[in-house]
């Protein structure tokens, strides 16, 4: 798990879908996996397994997951910039958790494999604190770090006033239209909503960071499959070869399922969606907010 790369990631996928996703939808995305399991995990006799295993709630971490999310989504809704930022959001996430030694099923339930890098150790069994404490020393803790560094250098622009106003309102003036007339927020305060995400991320990593060094005290060990001092969580013995035939068997199974979801239902849902109505440059944050209070800002 990753406890800021998830938030960071958020401003770098924007960057690359521009109009086409909402952004409260990528955020929701990001968010899924964990908010339907992070509260139980602590609890759980086997943090990890219950985590991201099978049995357990790991089909929470796979790409079937946010597929039936977003068709869910967009048959209620019918807003296609909703529909594409929930996937991609919550695909974003499956690939991230990767990098732990419990890994994810991506391809879950065509196959339950357990697909990993193991660049750092999954620690739930630690307990809250204990986990936080191991993953800020181990690589964990870098990754998060150069996920900042990446918003920073590549996705910069994500973060003025401008783009809040030529691309993020406009790809979703239903819900940042609402939270201004309804919640009375004026662009400012939803500005601050929309900015909020990345600082929250970094507060995390901060803090956090300074809890291990200071007051849990424990070593940093920033080298693979660290830190050295907790028991590691493998929910899988297999070899190199059997992880990479059944992933893969695994990859071409999900791929016709979900072609024919696609042409099952799947296109016809897109087909009666829409796009954000107003997606013509400065026109549609306009509509949305009103003239005047733009202009007075
Ligand atoms: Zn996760």
């Amino acid at each position: 798990m990753s406890w800021a790369a998830h938030e960071f990631e958020n401003y770098f996928i924007q960057r690359h879908v521009g109009l086409k996703a909402s952004f409260l939808a990528i955020m929701l995305g990001t968010s899924i996996p964990d908010l339907f399991t992070k509260s139980f995990v602590y609890a759980s006799a086997d943090p990890a397994y219950f985590h991201r295993g099978w049995p357990g709630v790991g089909f929470t971490h796979s790409l079937i997951f946010g597929v039936a999310f977003a068709a869910l989504i967009l048959a209620v809704t019918r807003s296609r910039s909703w529909a594409l930022g929930v996937l991609i959001g919550q695909w974003a996430h499956v690939f991230t958790d990767v990098a732990d030694t419990a890994g994810v099923m991506p391809f879950f339930p065509f196959s339950t494999e357990p697909l990993t890098i193991s660049m750092w150790k999954h620690a739930a069994a630690e307990g809250r604190y204990g986990d936080a404490a191991a993953y800020y020393s181990s690589l964990g803790g870098v990754w998060d770090l150069f996920w900042f560094v990446v918003v920073l250098v590549f996705a910069r622009n994500t973060l003025k006033r401008s783009y809040f106003r030529d691309v993020i309102v406009p790809a979703d003036p239903r819900v940042w239209g609402w939270m201004h007339r309804t919640l009375r927020l004026p662009e400012q305060a939803l500005l601050l909503v929309y900015r909020g995400l990345l600082f929250y991320g970094l507060g995390r990593m901060i803090v956090w960071f300074l809890y291990a060094r200071f007051d849990a005290r424990t070593p940093f060990q920033p080298a693979w499959g660290g830190p050295a001092y907790i028991q590691g969580n493998d929910l899988s013995d297999a070899g190199a070869l059997e992880v990479i035939g059944r992933t893969s068997i695994g990859a071409v199974l999900f791929a016709a399922f979900l072609w024919i979801c696609w042409r099952l239902f799947i296109r016809r849902l897109w087909r009666r969606g829409y796009d954000p109505p107003m997606t013509a440059r400065g026109t549609g944050v306009r509509a949305v907010f009103g003239a005047r209070q733009l202009d007075a800002a």
